[in-house]
C-alpha cells in the first residue's frame, strides 16, 4: 500500500532523512518512534506530499507521490492525516468540519455528506456535539472529531502524527481506543507515537528513527523483546 524506497531529504545543507526504506502493506499498522527532531513528522508528511523529498520514491497504492502529474489534492483526500494539534476549522461546526471536504473535494451531495458525518460522529461517540464548535470541546473530543473528519473521506490509509501528545493524560485513552478499533478493523496506518502500549497492542511493526535514519524496523515482539538496536534501547530507557 505504501512503499518508501531510499528516500532522502535535505533542508538546505541539513539532511533530515537519510536513505529511508520501508513499506506498509494493506491492513498493517506501523508505529514510528524516535527522539525529538529525528525526522518522524517529516517522513510521514512526505507520504501525503505535505513535504517534498529530493531522492528516492514513495508510492501510495501505486501512485507515485513525487511525480508532478500526481493529483495531490486527490492523494491527500485518499490518505487521511491526523495531527498533534487537531487542526480543526475553528469557525465551522463539528458537523461542517466533517462535511466540507466531502462536498468540496469529493463532490458529495449535502445529504450524503451529512449522513456520512453523522455515522462517523456516532462511531467516535460524539453525536451529541454535532452543532458545537471545536473550541467548545475537550482536546480528546477534538481529536476524535479530527479522526472522524479524516475517515469521512473514505481513506485507503491513515497517517497519525503524535495524536495524543497534546492531550491531558485522562483523554489519551479515548483517542487510543478509536485508533485501536480502526487498526483492528483493518485500516492501513502509519502512526508516529510514543504510546508503546498501543504499539504492543496493534502494531505490525515498530520503526525506530534516529537522526533521519531508520535504525530498527521490526515486529513488536522483537522490538520489545531483546532484538532492538542499542540506539533504540537507549531511547526506550528514557521514555518507559
Ligand atoms: P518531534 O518529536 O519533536 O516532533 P520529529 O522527529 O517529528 O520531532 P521533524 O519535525 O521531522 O522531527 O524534524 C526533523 C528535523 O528537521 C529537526 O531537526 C527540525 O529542526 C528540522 N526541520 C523540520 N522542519 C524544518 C524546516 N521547515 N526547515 C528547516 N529544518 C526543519
Ligand atoms: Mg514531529
Amino acid at each position: 500500500m505504501i512503499e518508501i524506497v531510499n528516500v532522502s531529504k535535505w533542508y538546505g545543507n541539513f539532511q533530515v532523512l537519510k536513505d529511508c526504506t520501508t513499506s506498509v502493506a494493506k491492513g498493517e499498522v506501523v508505529v514510528i518512534c524516535g527522539p525529538s527532531g529525528s525526522g518522524k513528522s517529516t517522513l510521514i508528511k512526505c507520504v501525503n506530499a505535505l513535504e517534498e523529498f529530493q531522492q528516492g520514491s514513495i508510492t501510495v497504492d501505486g501512485t507515485s507521490v513525487g511525480d508532478p502529474r500526481t493529483d495531490l489534492p486527490e492523494l491527500r483526500a485518499r490518505v487521511g492525516m491526523v495531527f498533534q494539534n487537531f487542526e480543526l476549522f475553528p469557525h465551522l461546526s463539528i458537523l461542517d468540519n466533517l462535511t466540507i471536504a466531502q462536498e468540496k473535494v469529493l463532490g458529495r451531495k449535502r445529504d450524503a455528506a451529512v449522513k456520512k458525518a453523522e455515522q462517523l460522529l456516532e462511531r467516535v461517540g460524539l453525536s451529541a456535539h454535532a452543532k458545537k464548535y471545536p473550541l467548545q470541546l475537550s482536546g480528546g473530543q477534538q481529536q476524535r472529531v479530527a479522526i472522524a473528519r479524516a475517515l469521512a473521506m473514505d481513506p485507503i490509509a491513515m497517517l497519525f502524527d503524535e495524536p495524543t501528545s497534546a492531550l491531558d493524560p485522562e483523554m489519551v485513552s479515548e483517542v487510543l481506543d478509536v485508533m485501536v478499533t480502526l487498526a483492528r478493523e483493518g485500516m492501513t496506518m502509519m502512526c508516529v507515537t510514543h504510546e508503546m502500549g498501543f504499539a504492543r497492542q496493534v502494531a505490525s511493526r515498530v520503526i525506530f528513527i534516529d537522526r533521519g535514519e531508520i535504525v530498527d524496523d521490526r515486529p513488536p515482539e522483537q522490538f520489545f523483546g531483546n532484538e532492538r538496536s542499542p540506539r533504540a534501547e537507549q531511547f526506550l530507557s528514557k521514555i518507559l
